[in-house]
């Protein structure tokens, strides 16, 4: 890790503003608004979207609670898949501790689901109630008929978001084409209204009420993130050494003869912030990367005809004169690593076995069966984890004269779970140790070099 740089801390600030008073952001425009709404479409439909479609008679992407089984798309994960699916995890963690090295906060601000629900939420309060300052006159207003319109339509969309959202969540765990017409004839379980309950609550109170407060106070990323960023990583900042000093001039003045720099001190970057802060204080804890400021302060500089950027995408070394230095070995090393890992789990996934095989012995030693052999008990456990129906041989090695007492030949439908009895025999006089190993082999009849091995144990008394 390289030096980390220097990131306020929230207690240096006045906590007491984000805790008690009421952020009323301003609307603005910009190149990063317009990102963040494209980005946002495309996570609204691809969340509102994924859970309708239909892979092979099934939900495309379903966490089968029930069943035990994780579907996306052609790939079936299982219990025994659970190391796979925990490296998927550590791959997602890494990668975003890349994308943090390399762009700071671009998560939060763009792609976050709090991020993205939050901005939704601040949207309808706008179209609801209004503007900034119609919103905070609102607020002081006595309730009126007018009022209590505009709040329950707020509170009716924000509701009626999260009712949306939650269903859809609850969707990915119970198939969303059974789910839907079960909660609206009140047919579903119980299960199914708390979890629906949970998740509007959930919604309504995070992106309508906690907002900021939720990345400000309660998510562990943001306090973790200023030990990942560097001198090089690209964070928002306001550039002091053209900014200073700040004040209000004319239009066309020469500001520049009175000692003042670029900021006119007009407030707009803290008005439009989600979390309330003031980016001409330095790097905070606060900031989730929104770059709503740049968007505010560039159409400010284009009024005022200077140049755009005082505020913006930039590096501490670059702030300090130095150059922005994108492609650094740390991050050349961290990308190298990711996409190793990212590889590695793909063929990891591709390469999984689709039958899962293996043996357990029964609890007594042996037995002398009717024919006077020596028989022991044991159970197979097979699982068809492809998506078709297979064909499989049972096969048993290790010993001279071994007999399998059962079906030799079985049949597993796709996701089909078996746990097969059966039993090996051997006549005593072929038995030379009171104890050998032996080899149970499953092989599919048709077009398959498929062949997996389960060990064991055969007990006996040698004559
Ligand atoms: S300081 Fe700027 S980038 Fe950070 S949260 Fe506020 S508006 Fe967004
Ligand atoms: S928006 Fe730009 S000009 Fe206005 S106060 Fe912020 S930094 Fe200064």
């Amino acid at each position: 890790m390289g030096t980390p740089i220097q990131v306020h801390n929230i207690d240096t600030h006045d906590a007491k503003r984000h805790l008690n008073e009421k952020i009323h952001t301003r609307s603005f425009q910009g190149v990063f608004r317009r990102v963040r709404i494209i980005a946002g479409t495309f996570l609204f439909a691809l969340f509102f979207g994924t859970v309708w479609l239909t892979w092979n008679d099934r939900q495309a992407v379903l966490w089968d609670l029930s069943a035990k089984k994780f579907h996306i798309f052609s790939s079936t994960f299982w219990p025994q898949d659970l190391v796979l699916l925990s490296a998927i995890l550590i791959v997602c963690a890494f990668g975003l501790f890349f994308l943090t090295v390399w762009a700071g906060r671009v998560w939060c601000g763009y792609t976050c689901p709090q991020s993205v629900w939050m901005w939704v939420f601040m949207w309808v309060e706008k179209v609801s109630e209004g503007d900034r300052n119609q919103r905070k006159k609102l607020d002081q207003a006595p309730f009126t008929g007018l009022k209590v319109y505009k709040r329950f339509k707020k509170h009716g969309l924000w509701l009626l978001i999260s009712v949306f959202t939650a269903i859809t969540f609850v969707g990915y765990f119970t198939p969303i084409r059974d789910l839907v017409p079960a909660l609206l004839t009140f047919q579903a379980g119980g299960s199914a209204f708390f979890w629906v309950f949970f998740f509007t609550l959930a919604t309504y109170l995070n992106a309508g009420w906690l907002r900021e407060k939720v990345c400000v106070h309660m998510c562990p990323y943001g306090r973790f993130q200023s030990s990942m960023l560097d001198k090089d990583s690209l964070v928002i900042s306001y550039d002091v050494s053209r900014g200073e000093a700040r004040g209000g001039r004319s239009l066309g003045s020469d500001y520049k003869a009175k000692g003042l720099g670029d900021c006119v001190d007009c407030q707009m970057c803290v008005q439009v912030c989600p979390t309330g802060i003031d980016i001409r204080d330095g790097l905070q804890i606060d900031c989730i990367g929104c770059a709503a400021c740049i968007d505010a302060c560039d159409s400010v500089m284009e009024k005022m005809g200077y140049e755009k950027g005082l505020i913006r995408y930039t590096s501490e070394r670059e702030l300090n004169g130095g150059r922005l230095h994108i492609m650094r070995p740390r991050l050349v090393a961290y990308g190298a690593l990711l996409v190793a890992m990212v590889l590695t789990l793909g063929w990891a996934i591709a390469s999984r076995p689709l039958v899962s095989f293996d043996v357990a012995k029964d609890r007594g030693l042996y037995r002398f069966n009717a024919q006077g052999e020596i028989e022991n008990s044991y159970t197979l456990k097979i699982i068809n984890k492809s998506h078709e129906r297979k064909q499989f041989n049972v096969s048993v090695k290790g010993l001279e004269g071994l007999n399998l007492i059962g079906p030799s030949s079985i049949n597993l439908r796709s996701g089909e779970k078996l746990e097969l009895p059966l039993s090996v025999s051997v006549k005593p006089a072929l038995l030379a140790e009171s104890m050998a190993e032996i080899e149970f082999y499953l092989t599919q009849s048709k077009d398959s070099d498929l062949s997996l091995v389960a060990k064991s144990r055969f007990t006996g008394r040698v004559p």
